[in-house]
């Protein structure tokens, strides 16, 4: 089961600073100061929400510098959460603030109160990038700070931030490298979104900030993604959460709604790109992913599959055993795709380009095709008709394909031409002497998750 957070936002109050990037408000979308009772509410509808599964789920304080807040408030928030924590409750709780605010009375205080875990937003290990943007902490404050929460016994977690005001891509490496010596367990990588209402504002509209384009912030975030996950440590965050505050106060800088994906769908084209010219030109290609990283390795609108169809015919597939962010390539094997398997994938083919002629071959003179989600019944000929009037022009991908029990499972995507739409399917196919004879299908229509869900902030994005 997943871990998650339940986050509590505590807005910019109390910070005593003035960060030239920051505006929490925006940056949270949290306007207002929580209250013990909004801590309180907030615990009981995580209980409701995730019964059972909160062993793997921490309460966190983000948003501000939790803290530097005013002491007897900042207690008051957790006392309000002691209740749900231990036996059937969270796991703990998870906060986020600066380096100077932690010394040891406050890390006893938090122990006493069952925090296990602090991330600290050192945002960069260059002085002179931290002066310029005017974060009031030095590079040793993060040093102390982290030896203090490692003696204290606390789980680590680092914030960093790229493209700050007088910062280079060498120095954001430079960051990340010192930030890696400190072995935090987790990292999250933010690049610099200018804001409405912060010093960033007036140094851009003043000329004198040039804010990253995306293309260099998804170039740059790639690198550390692979970097911090090469030494072990997570990636837990990559891009501010998609707020609409922020798109309101958004005046500049590389914000996209899915940067994560961006970053990790780069990282799967280099891969795949560096392997596959191991091989001719022209030779079929497989890239072996994941099962879990079907659409990151096609890359956004299937951008990725576009650059690398350019020198091969390429197909995903999926193995259980290829690591997350890794893709192997290797030479696609014809004598795996022969028999049954080979003719569900060119049924799928014939499906999605309205292939009349071609699919009555493929059925049975009595099959039948159940279409679930519309309690629809039809005999194969019902099917082509109704597949092949479908209005529109259609594309499409076997995202999976298993055999179980007899039967093929396909799962696949269909997309119209022109991008305004995408469904999902799930198709149980039943064979009977290399014919199909029944299939179930369950088709979906692709979109995000309804308002109410995405204002509970219940769950992630698979890929985000
Ligand atoms: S320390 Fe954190 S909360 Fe305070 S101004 Fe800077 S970024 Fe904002």
């Amino acid at each position: 089961m997943g871990h998650a957070n339940i986050s509590v936002f505590v807005p910019h109050i109390g910070c005593p600073h003035q960060c030239s990037f920051c505006n929490q408000c925006s940056i949270s979308g949290q306007q207002t100061a929580p209250t013990p009772q909004t801590v309180r509410a907030t615990c009981e509808e995580a209980i409701r929400l995730r019964a059972g599964k909160l062993r793997d789920t921490e309460l966190a304080f983000f948003g501000g510098s939790f803290t530097a807040i005013e002491r007897g408030y900042m207690i008051s928030l957790l006392e309000a959460a002691q209740p749900f924590l231990g036996e059937g409750g969270f796991a703990g709780i998870r906060i986020s603030t600066r380096p100077d605010a932690v010394d040891g009375e406050i890390l006893r205080l938090l122990q006493q109160y069952g925090v296990t875990a602090i991330e600290l937003g050192v945002q960069s290990m260059n002085d002179r990038v931290l002066r310029a943007n005017s974060r009031g902490h030095t590079a040793q404050d993060v040093v102390q700070a982290v030896d203090r929460i490692r003696q204290a016994g606390f789980e680590l977690g680092l914030q960093m931030m790229t493209g700050l005001y007088q910062s280079t891509v060498e120095d954001d490496w430079n960051t990340a490298q010192q930030i890696a010596a400190l072995s935090p367990k987790t990292v999250r990588i933010y690049p610099t979104v200018t804001i409405r209402g912060t010093e960033l504002e007036n140094l851009y509209r003043r000329g004198l900030y040039r804010p990253m384009e995306l293309e260099q912030a998804v170039e740059e975030c790639s690198g550390l993604l692979r970097f911090f996950t090469e030494q072990g440590i997570q990636v837990i965050r990559l891009g501010l959460h998609a707020q609409e505050s922020l798109m309101q106060d958004y005046v500049a800088g590389p914000y996209h709604p899915a940067f994560r994906e961006l970053c990790e769908g780069r990282l799967y084209l280099k891969q795949a790109l560096c392997q596959a010219e191991r091989f001719a030109q022209g030779t079929p290609l497989w890239l072996w992913v994941a099962p879990n990283a079907v659409s990151k390795m096609a890359g956004q609108r299937r951008c990725n599959l576009e650059v690398l169809r350019r020198r091969n015919p390429v197909k995903i597939r999926t193995k259980a055993d290829v690591k997350p962010l890794q893709v192997v390539v290797t030479a696609a094997d014809i004598r795996r795709i022969g028999g049954s398997s080979m003719k569900v994938e060119r049924f799928f083919r014939d499906v999605v380009e309205q292939n009349e002629q071609a699919l009555y071959a493929y059925f049975t003179p009595d099959a039948q095709i159940l279409w679930h989600c519309t309690n629809e019944c039809f005999t194969a000929q019902e099917f082509i008709r109704a597949n092949c009037e479908y209005p529109g022009s259609w594309e499409g991908e076997i995202e999976r394909l298993e055999q179980l029990d007899g039967r093929y499972v396909l799962v696949g995507r269909v997309f119209a031409r022109d991008r305004s739409c995408s469904h999902h399917v799930v198709s149980f196919i039943q064979m009977r002497e290399e014919k199909i004879c029944r299939i179930d299908e369950y088709w979906s229509e692709d979109g995000p998750a309804p308002q109410w869900r995405q204002q509970k902030q219940i769950g992630r994005p698979i890929a985000e």
